[in-house]
Order: C-alpha cells, then structure tokens, then sequence
C-alpha cells in the first residue's frame, strides 16, 4: 500500500528535532511522500529547504487568506517570478484562498484571485482554504472553466458543495475530521463522494484527528484516516489505497513517488 499526505504543513516547529523519526514511522505505516503548503512569504525559503532534505517530500508556494495582511503586491510578483523559474520540487500554488471566519474576506478575494491566476498562467495546481466560502470558490473556478487542478483541502461541508466542486474539477481533501463522530455532515459527504474525487492528508499539525491532541497531528496518522474512511465508505482500505495515490498524482504530477 502507497499513500501520500497530500498537505501537511512539515515545515512547521512541531516537527523541529523530529523529522526523520515522523517520516520513518510514516513509512512503516505506507506513507511515501507528503507535500507542503505555502502559506507566508517568510516561510518560503524554510519549506523549500524541509522538501528537499528528504527524499519523497514536495511543496508549494503561496499566500493564506490568514496572512495576506502581512503582504504586498512585491510578494506576488516574487511568487510569480518563483514559479515561473519552475523551481525544483515545487508542485503546486497555495495554499490559498478564502475564510469567512478569519479576517475580512474583501480583502482576502483579490489574492486568491491573483494566485488562480498564477496557477492558471503556469500550469501548476492549486492548493485551496475555503471556510465556509465553497460557493465563491466554486465561483471563481467556474471562471476557469475547469482549466485548473484544484484541491480543496481540509474539507468540511455538504455534499451538494462537494459536488459542485468536483463539478468543477476540484479533489477533495479528505483529513482527521471524519475520524470525528460528530462531523456527521461531513462524513455522509465524503461516503458519497465519487472516489476518483478524493484525495487523503492530514493537515498536520492541525487538524488533530479524534483522540490526538491539538496541534499534535502527524503524518503518520493518515493510515487512521484511510482506515476511517474505509469504514464509512463500506470500502477495502487497499482499494482505497490505490484509487487515491492516483488521484493524488492525478493532482500533483505522475511519478513524483
Ligand atoms: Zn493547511
């Protein structure tokens, strides 16, 4: 069994002292890759160089809704000029996007804006935070007409929003929340979700699956959520496995792992 974290945010400090030691025991546990998000400018140079010390590793460039405060239209032109360059290991733009419940979404629109068209412009995926703006989401990516991958990570939300977002090519992140009995919402949607439009990460270190502290999520506990989602699916976790490696190199890029 192969299975990638398709977005787990490695570079952060929670990990400091412990990396090799969380991506061997992810590895014991069939996790051969991760990929990182972007989500400041000041990071950047920090997870480039996390993705690169490891083999299997990958990440992305971007500015999160939660940090566009902090930054100026220089810091899309460097974005640009960085994938532009195409540089090596850098798989996707984002994360980015809109939060209803962080900040004043106005101000969050035209950065998302500008980084769709950034991803659109070279080709290269996007990495989505949406809390509770799926429908302007969809929106915007109904502008592109399906002409880029989009994973909308970390999803929690209804089925018919799901589904307009697959509609529009969008992956679905599926992470620790269905490990939660109480997201009942969120679990019924992903058990009806088509499989070819799931993708699995952990979000770590946030987005603590049930039991696991916050803020102390790991890569390795996605086998719990392949395992989670198989129970709720009614599916064998091994044709689980296989069906969403693909759609993850659907998303990211064949023979990355
Ligand atoms: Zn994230």
């Amino acid at each position: 069994m192969k299975l990638v974290d398709a977005h787990c945010h490695f570079d952060f400090s929670r990990f400091d002292g412990c990396r090799a030691d969380e991506l061997q025991a992810a590895a014991s546990a069939g996790i051969v890759g991760l990929v990182i998000p972007g989500v400041r400018r000041r990071d950047w140079g920090r997870i480039r160089d996390t993705a690169k010390a490891y083999p299997g590793l990958f990440y992305c460039l971007g500015i999160h809704p939660w940090f566009v405060s902090e930054h100026t239209s220089d810091d899309l032109d460097a974005l640009e000029q960085l994938l532009s360059a195409r540089p090596e290991r850098c798989v996707a733009v984002g994360e980015c996007g809109l939060d209803r419940l962080h900040g004043d979404l106005a101000v969050q629109y035209p950065w998302f804006e500008a980084q769709v068209g950034l991803a659109s412009k070279f080709g290269f995926p996007l990495i989505i935070h949406s809390v509770k703006t799926h429908d302007e989401v969809c929106a915007i990516l109904r502008c592109c007409k399906g002409s880029i991958k989009a994973l909308l990570h970390g999803f929690s939300g209804s089925y018919q929003q799901a589904a307009n977002l697959v509609d529009q090519g969008c992956f679905i992140g599926v992470g620790g929340v269905i490990t939660h009995p109480g997201a009942r919402k969120t679990r019924d949607t992903i058990a009806r979700l088509p499989v070819e439009a799931l993708v699995l990460e952990t979000d770590a270190p946030d987005m603590a699956p049930e039991g696991v502290a916050a803020g102390q999520n790991s890569p390795v506990q996605l086998l719990r959520i392949l395992e989670c989602l198989a129970e709720i699916r009614g599916e064998r976790a091994e044709y689980l496995a296989s069906v969403l490696f693909a759609n993850t190199e659907a998303l990211y890029g064949r023979s990355l792992w």
